[in-house]
């Protein structure tokens, strides 16, 4: 059954306020929102379009989740507290019951962290979602690509390469049974208590949506360092290395994206004071390398060090 945009609109996106700091929510020309003084707005918009960025026929509910999650996993990367979002959504169609789920998880998710939705437009089109998330973060505890150091440590949140496992087994590349690995690639949990903590803490902080290799490359290329990796501090859960002892690719982890963990540098002088704010982070978080003079970035395997350049990790494919 198809509903009009209006009544879509009060039925699925519009809710009680959440936040003090919303002057006008959804339902005016525009939101009127109260920023805090003092801090930076941090802004940040991300679309998923079908057929490139999900696939024909996913479970609404965890797009709803997923479209959220990976603009709040901006904000996390750069240290930000999350505060309001907008939602641009494009339908073929207004189906009431993909509606209801679709905007079950996005809400979900926002009132997990207090984010608010402040408002957004609806057209008729091909399927796809877009959403711009505004948080706060002080100027000097913004967590920047650029800021990293010889000499610091390198940590990841959470566990690696479970998304892309998933992502095989969706597209029927492997036939193991991990649910927990489609549900990581469908409804990423994105590190936002975490980001908050290293806010003015860690150097550089980049979260993983393209593969480690690609996104850390990142971290390297902007602050004009290099890294080593130690495969054997890399957070693998035991799906993950049995694909890889089943014969798939041994860089699947590094290369894989949408784990949607964040990886970020803290200096050496430091690392004690961040070991005792991890309890803060909701999540697990290891230290997987450090930050070299030289550039470029390696993996220290068994006693061997494979430049990952080599392995042609950043002409890998990357659909953004
Ligand atoms: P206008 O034509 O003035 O742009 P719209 O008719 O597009 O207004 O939207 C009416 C109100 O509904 C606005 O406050 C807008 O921000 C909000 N809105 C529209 N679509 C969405 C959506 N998908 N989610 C949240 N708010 C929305
Ligand atoms: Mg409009």
């Amino acid at each position: 059954m198809s509903i009009g945009e209006f009544e879509l609109i009060r039925r699925f996106f519009t809710r009680p306020p959440r936040r003090f700091d919303v002057v006008q929510s959804v339902g005016d020309d525009c939101a009127l929102l109260r920023p805090q003084t003092g801090k930076c707005l941090a802004i940040t918009m991300d679309t998923l379009v079908e057929g490139v960025h999900f696939m024909a026929g996913t479970n609404p509910e965890n797009l709803g989740h997923k479209a959220l999650a990976v603009s709040l996993s901006d904000l996390a990367a750069m240290g930000a507290t999350p505060a309001w979002v907008t939602l641009a959504l494009t339908l073929p169609d207004p189906d009431e019951r993909w509606l209801n789920d679709f905007s079950k998880g996005f809400a979900t998710l926002a009132d997990q962290y207090g984010v608010e939705l402040v408002g957004g437009d609806t057209t008729r089109g091909p399927l796809s979602i877009t959403v711009h998330a505004i948080g706060f973060v002080g100027e000097e505890g913004a967590l920047r690509r650029s800021a990293a150091c010889w000499g610091d440590g390198i940590y990841l949140t959470g566990e690696l390469g479970l998304a892309g496992l998933g992502l095989e087994i969706l597209l029927g590349k492997s036939t193991q049974n991990v649910p927990e690995a489609v549900a990581k690639l469908e409804r990423p949990q994105p590190r936002v208590n975490a980001g908050i903590s290293l806010a003015g803490l860690a150097n550089a902080c980049i979260d993983v949506s393209d593969g480690l290799a690609a996104d850390l490359g990142h971290i390297l290329h902007a602050s004009g360092v290099g890294a080593t990796l130690d495969w054997t501090a890399l957070p693998l859960p035991s799906p993950v290395r049995q694909y890889i002892d089943m014969g798939g690719d041994r860089w699947m982890p590094l290369r894989a994206g949408d784990d949607y963990e964040i990886c970020f540098t803290v200096a050496a002088e430091r690392e004690i004071e961040l070991v005792s704010k991890m309890g803060e982070f909701g999540c697990s978080c290891v230290r997987i390398g450090h930050i070299d003079q030289q550039m470029g970035l390696r993996l220290r395997q068994g006693g061997m060090v494979i430049d990952l350049a080599e392995i042609g990790y950043q002409h890998f494919p990357v659909v953004d």
